[in-house]
């Protein structure tokens, strides 16, 4: 759409920036909202917990391609991505509501493959579908679910809340998600010239997986817990860690280094770059939706961390004058872009 010449299109803003202006003269009006926009969740005061509340919208065309989505798959991962909102703020999931747009070519049976998914993820991290909401869609299919979270207000985990030298620390590993996609559009690509063609994924599950099926990282919360440790900060990575990390810098008026050698990657994410000529480090920076945790740690913690196996501790952070910075392999220090996911950006 041509927008007049007095307009702002949105792509002069992106998400973030659209985000910030629509958000930044919000007046919240009840003392129970103890955070509102801006962060993982809002945080609900309740009785003597907090309620933690969060809500994620996939579009088809923008973030799935039914060309190779299953919608099974779909429902799963567009109810575990808020999961790992709630997460983030070192809550744990208990419901959600589901609404969903449809366009006239979903049957009654597609929707329910959808369901079969959310259903599937709701058992796994034991949380109550409590309604939603369906409506009519003008093209393709529309799901937003949102979900309510428990957590202790004390042990709630903020972005804005990290500390001067605190350690950077990531779960799991990160990258994958992004190849599995690259993967997956080449194979239509492929296919549409040629539809005889049967892909050829082998090896590569465990990216199709991390892209398919993400899973959110309820596990590192209860080791916080039986660790007892309080993240300063956190945040989970659904644009990219180079765009989380930011966002955690920016938050908490503070900068950062981190190391190259130091962030996880899975092998066949590494080894899948090399094949489609990308350098792997801008895949770990910039590829999103590995649903991991990014959080900060104090220094004093350190030895409760050092040897879990699902953790790695990539950086620390810095004043905010020295910048955010990634120290390559060769100790070349190179500043962190968000250049994560954004669909609203020109050129995306
Ligand atoms: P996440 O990637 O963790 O889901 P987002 O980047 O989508 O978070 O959103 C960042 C913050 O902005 C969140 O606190 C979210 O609630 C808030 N936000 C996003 N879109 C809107 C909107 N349209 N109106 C009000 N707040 C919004
Ligand atoms: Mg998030």
């Amino acid at each position: 759409m041509q927008q007049p010449k007095n307009l702002t299109p949105v792509s002069q803003l992106g998400e973030f920036g659209l985000i910030s202006r629509i958000t930044r003269d919000i007046v919240l009006r009840n003392p129970t909202t103890i955070k509102g926009a801006g962060d993982d969740a809002a945080v609900i005061e309740c009785g003597s917990k907090c309620l933690v509340f969060t809500t994620d919208m996939l579009t088809e065309g923008i973030h799935f391609d039914l060309v190779y989505f299953p919608l099974k798959h779909l429902g799963y991962k567009s109810a575990v991505v808020n999961f790992s909102d709630i997460c983030a703020m070192n809550g744990v999931p208990k419901q959600i509501t589901v609404s969903i747009g449809l366009s006239s070519k979903f049957s009654v049976e597609a929707v329910e493959e959808m369901y079969s998914g959310i259903n599937a993820a709701c058992e796994k991290y034991g949380v109550d579908l409590v309604g939603g909401d369906t409506v009519a869609s003008a093209s393709g299919l529309v799901i937003s679910i949102a979900a309510l979270g428990e957590a202790v207000k004390e042990q709630i985990t903020y972005r804005n809340t990290a500390g001067k030298n605190d350690l950077i620390c990531v779960s799991g590993d990160i990258g994958a998600s992004y190849m599995g996609l690259l993967l997956l559009q080449r194979e239509k690509k492929i296919f549409l010239e040629s539809p005889g063609v049967q892909p050829d994924f082998s090896d590569k599950d465990y990216l199709l997986r991390r892209h398919l099926l993400p899973e959110a990282r309820a596990d590192i919360i209860r080791m916080f817990q039986e660790f007892k440790i309080k993240p300063t900060s956190m945040i989970d990575i659904s644009d990219g860690l180079s765009s989380e990390i930011l966002h955690l810098c920016h938050e908490s008026g503070l900068g950062c280094t981190i190391y190259e050698d130091k962030i996880p990657m899975h092998p066949v994410a590494r080894e899948t770059a090399r094949e489609l000529n990308l350098d792997s480090t801008m895949v770990m920076l910039n590829g999103g939706e590995d649903y991991e945790l990014l959080f900060t740690i104090s220094q004093s913690d350190y030895e409760k961390i050092k040897d879990v196996q699902q953790v790695s501790i990539i950086g620390h952070m810095t004043d905010k004058e020295k910048g955010c910075y990634l120290s390559s392999k060769n100790n070349v220090l190179h500043p962190l872009t968000a250049q994560g996911w954004d669909a609203f950006l020109k050129g995306k």
